[in-house]
């Protein structure tokens, strides 16, 4: 039985968070302690660990995070110079909250990945 995170309540709305969009799968809001001029989290409704608990019936869920990334960074303005979507598994992957989210980072040159 997996753990209900901090997440969890930003999407009921029990606590409070910047939230720039929600609907019936998906959650998106402003990351707390932002590491770029724009980054936001987009997150499943559904409480999913981490990307190894991801299951065929999460498809439409993640697919819809995807489709929000592409509208919000739209709407951030970063589209057209770009933006790098991350997410983090588990301990090597410096997963802090076990609720996946796809970080939204950008406004700024991000430079290589991994250095
Ligand atoms: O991928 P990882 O689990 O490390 O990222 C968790 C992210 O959630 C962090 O960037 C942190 O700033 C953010 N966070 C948040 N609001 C909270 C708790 C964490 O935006 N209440």
């Amino acid at each position: 039985m997996a753990h209900e995170t901090i997440f969890s309540k930003i999407i009921r709305k029990e606590i409070p968070a910047d939230i720039l969009y929600q609907d019936d799968l998906v959650t998106a809001f402003r990351d707390i302690q932002p590491k770029a001029k724009t980054h936001i989290l987009i997150v499943p409704n559904v409480l999913i660990p981490t990307v190894n608990d991801v299951e065929p019936e999460h498809e439409l869920a993640l697919g819809r995070m995807f489709t929000v990334a592409r509208k919000l960074a739209s709407e951030a303005g970063i589209a057209e110079d770009g933006y790098r979507l991350i997410m983090n598994c588990n301990r090597h992957g410096g997963q802090e909250v076990y609720h996946i989210h796809m970080h939204l980072v950008g406004g700024q040159s991000l430079g290589p990945l991994l250095s």
